[in-house]
């Protein structure tokens, strides 16, 4: 092993204790003292260095978001095991995310699902996550760049779906595929603002529940209504 790649796993298991240390004293809000192996098992095999920009490489293994470009940003680690281990994910699941970004979510999830679908609206962001993911041969993943909002109908139903980008509501059509039983787990809230982790339950019956997790902060999900308004050049 290489100076950088021992640097690198020296911190990445720095990280994955501070992880650790934030489930516990998160416990009242999530009801989940420690994550499960499997899913911190996840979070120490992905090279999160691999999924920023090289100025930021020092920072690669900080809990802490960090800028990716075109004003995004990839999720704080601890956001993203806690968000992984909500979804109760099996081997046979098949999960959609909404909001590739780096795409370092999408290897965590693809990891630990059959398949992952993964949509991200900013064409230079897809692709370099698309090429980035099939460099790292994670190859059970399918990416597709549109807006997200309405889901991928041809794809569903679900048995998990991950939205890492923050709504002001909860869009009808990802509920809808969600299978019976599945999960979603959806940032809620206007930016700037403090945001609501949701987690949304479709019960084996069909109802759903929705019940708040804790407060995060996350870029905009971008509804296709102002997709329109700044293709026409309005602002407000
Ligand atoms: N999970 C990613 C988070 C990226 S930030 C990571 O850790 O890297 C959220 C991403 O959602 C951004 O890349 C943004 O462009 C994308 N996004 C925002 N609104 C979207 C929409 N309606 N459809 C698809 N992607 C969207």
């Amino acid at each position: 092993m290489g100076v950088v790649d021992a640097v690198m796993d020296k911190k990445r298991k720095s990280l994955l204790e501070q992880i650790e240390a934030e489930a516990g004293y998160t416990v009242s809000y999530t009801g989940r003292r420690r994550f499960n192996g499997q899913v911190m098992s996840a979070m120490a095999a992905v090279p999160r260095e691999k999924f920023v920009q090289k100025a930021l490489l020092p920072f690669a293994y900080d809990n802490e978001p960090l800028p990716i470009g075109y004003g995004q940003t990839i999720s704080q680690p601890y956001i993203v095991a806690l968000m992984t281990d909500m979804l109760d994910l099996t081997i046979d699941s098949r999960v959609l995310e909404i909001g590739t970004g780096s795409g370092y979510q999408t290897a965590v999830l693809s990891l630990l699902a059959k398949r992952v679908y993964s949509i991200e609206k900013i064409p230079d962001l897809a692709e370099l996550a698309s090429k980035r993911l099939k460099k790292l041969a994670y190859d059970n993943i399918e990416t597709r760049c549109c807006n997200g909002y309405q889901g991928w109908e041809e794809k569903a139903p679900f048995d998990a779906i991950i939205v890492t980008a923050a709504a002001t509501h909860i869009p009808d059509a990802l509920v809808k595929q969600l299978k019976p039983g599945g999960r979603m787990l959806i940032p809620v809230g206007l930016q700037y603002m403090p945001q609501e982790l949701m987690l949304v339950v479709k019960d084996k019956d069909g109802s759903i529940r929705s019940q708040s997790i804790l407060d995060v902060s996350f870029v905009p999900l971008v509804a296709e209504d102002d997709e329109k308004d700044s293709e026409m050049g309005r602002t407000s």
